[in-house]
């Protein structure tokens, strides 16, 4: 049955799922600070509001895919915010890559006004975005996390509670590490083959099917053979995530030698001014070491 959802932040990734959410039946209301991409939602049938709060009014679900916590917090909890707008017994669905801090503050605060709150980050990127197969991970309560999965399944593949407020972006979290270094990793592979006069291309068909393939393999090679690093994930969206990883996992006491170094690969690339590239581009820092 199609239901009233209210979409907050139409980028790479929100106006695919928002799209998904129209063909599976859903009346949308959007909003987004760019206007370019709230015409072209409406064009496909939704209709637009002029704040987070005109969103709220006319939803019974309410999504947010924004960049960043801060950009989340102020789209909740600002003047002209969702919960300035949104009735008792609606449902926030934040999907975007933020702190757990931030998402169990935020819960907390919708709780105060009878408003159901889950972080739902998704992994996937913009192909599995627009696919509608994205991985999506779940924190919050049981009850809230039911009414809400048959939308959820609009988006996404596999869809799993993970546990209470927080849960979901801390799995987001260690899918960050997961998937970045594994870039690192096969940079490093792919810069040893080239440099070894090795065609990477038969390279990577030799191994993919071995214990080394994998979604990631399969994902950024063949962009990184066309030498295609137009983002997809940037170099800034996995930086402020894996900032996000090491300060979490200081305040826990969990030390992240690999993580870390990541963090120094990317200021690297931000100043060498590849910081809206796709997070592909690590290759790109160690083709430089190595001078290949
Ligand atoms: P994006 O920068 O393409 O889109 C963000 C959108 O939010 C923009 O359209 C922007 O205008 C809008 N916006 C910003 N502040 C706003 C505000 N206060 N009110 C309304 N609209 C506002 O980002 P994206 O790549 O779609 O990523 C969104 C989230 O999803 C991030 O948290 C990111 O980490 C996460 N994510 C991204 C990818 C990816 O591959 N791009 C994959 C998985 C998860």
């Amino acid at each position: 049955m199609g239901r009233t959802i209210g979409f907050i932040g139409l980028g790479i990734m929100g106006k695919p799922m928002s799209l998904n959410l129209m063909k599976a039946g859903h009346a949308l209301t959007v909003f987004d600070l760019n206007a370019d991409v709230v015409n072209s939602l409406t064009a496909a049938g939704a209709k637009a509001a002029l704040s987070a709060k005109e969103v709220a009014e006319q939803s019974e679900i309410i999504i947010t895919m924004l960049p960043a916590s801060k950009h989340v917090k102020d789209a909740v909890l600002g003047e002209n915010g969702i919960l300035a707008g949104a009735k008792e017994g609606a449902v926030i669905i934040d999907m975007s890559s933020i702190t757990p801090e931030t998402s169990r503050e935020l819960a907390a605060e919708a709780a105060k006004k009878g408003v159901g709150m889950l972080d739902a980050p998704v992994s996937g990127g913009e192909p599995k975005a627009i696919d509608g197969t994205l991985a999506i991970m779940v924190g919050g309560k049981e009850d809230v996390f039911e009414s809400v999965k048959p939308v959820l399944y609009d988006m996404g593949k596999d869809v799993t509670l993970v546990g209470d407020h927080g849960c979901g972006v801390t799995a987001k979290l260690a899918n960050q590490i997961i998937v970045n270094l594994n870039i690192a990793a096969m940079s490093e592979a792919l810069v040893l083959a080239a440099k070894a006069g090795i065609d990477v291309e038969k390279m990577y068909q030799a191994i993919r099917s071995g214990l080394a393939g994998s979604a990631v393999l399969d994902a950024k090679v063949p962009m990184i053979l066309d030498r295609n690093f137009v983002a997809g994930g940037s170099i800034a969206i996995n930086m402020k995530d894996i900032t996000n990883v090491m300060n979490t996992a200081h305040e826990i006491g969990v030390p992240l030698p690999l993580s870390s170094q990541l963090l120094e690969i990317f200021h690297a690339l931000k100043v060498d001014g590849k910081i809206q590239d796709d997070h592909g581009s690590i290759v790109r820092y160690y083709e430089k070491l190595a001078n290949v």
